[in-house]
């Protein structure tokens, strides 16, 4: 089957996510796509509920096609560490929400990041020493067409993670990331090395080789 090739022209870039959105952004910036951000346009976040990343990304680039009438860029993508059976994995973002207890130990409800990877630090602290500290993050990115056609493209980028956090570049996990054949973390690497070698600079080549 061939792959559907994307025409100049406006792309929905469906994430709120500040981070991501930088990265996406840069990367499209060169093929002459007019990227607009579902949060920009005010649309909703849909509700994930899928149980892969492809599933979750396929959701919010329909949701964003269905609302704008524009094919619509997904990237749904998460830390995946050995030692924890795969976790967080499509439950990456989960793990950075407060609950009520933390809430109000930290003055109000949210995502945070350092909570997230201490939850990480902690379940790799419960095996000992010796725990497999390896990881990976992985990307995958779904572009959908008003027609209901789609695209899925998976990118992985594997590491180490390192405890306590390091850097102050990046967003998410990255203070904790050390891609393999590197000594810093991601944070520290900041986004010109992220967006070349990243998990999401690696889908994005996969998407770039098939539909520009
Ligand atoms: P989702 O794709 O919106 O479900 O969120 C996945 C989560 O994984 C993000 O909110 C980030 O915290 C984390 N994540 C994904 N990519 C990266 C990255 O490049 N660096 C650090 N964290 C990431």
């Amino acid at each position: 089957m061939t792959t559907r090739k994307l025409t100049a022209g406006r792309l929905i870039i469906a994430t709120h996510n500040r981070g991501k959105l930088a990265e996406i952004g840069a990367l499209l910036a060169p093929y002459g796509m007019t990227a607009q951000a579902a949060g920009d346009l005010g649309l909703p976040e849909p509700e994930e509920t899928g149980s892969s990343f492809a599933e979750n990304a396929l959701i919010k680039a329909r949701a964003a096609c269905d609302a704008t009438g524009a094919p619509a860029l997904a990237d749904d993508s998460g830390l995946c560490v050995r030692a924890l059976n795969g976790a967080p994995g499509v439950w990456t973002a989960d793990w950075a929400q407060r609950n009520i207890i933390e809430a109000d130990a930290l003055g109000g409800p949210g995502r945070d990041w350092y909570l997230a990877m201490g939850k990480v630090e902690g379940k790799l602290a419960e095996q000992g020493p010796g725990a497999d500290r390896s990881a990976y993050f992985i990307s995958t990115l779904a572009l959908v067409w008003p027609d209901g056609h789609h695209e899925l493209f998976e990118g992985r980028a594997p590491g180490t993670l390192i405890w306590p956090p390091r850097g102050a570049m990046g967003f998410g996990y990255d203070p904790v990331f050390v891609p393999n054949g590197e000594t810093q973390t991601y944070a520290e690497l900041g986004p010109d090395y992220k967006m070349q070698h990243d998990h999401r600079a690696n889908a994005f080549q996969k998407l770039v080789a098939a539909v520009f």
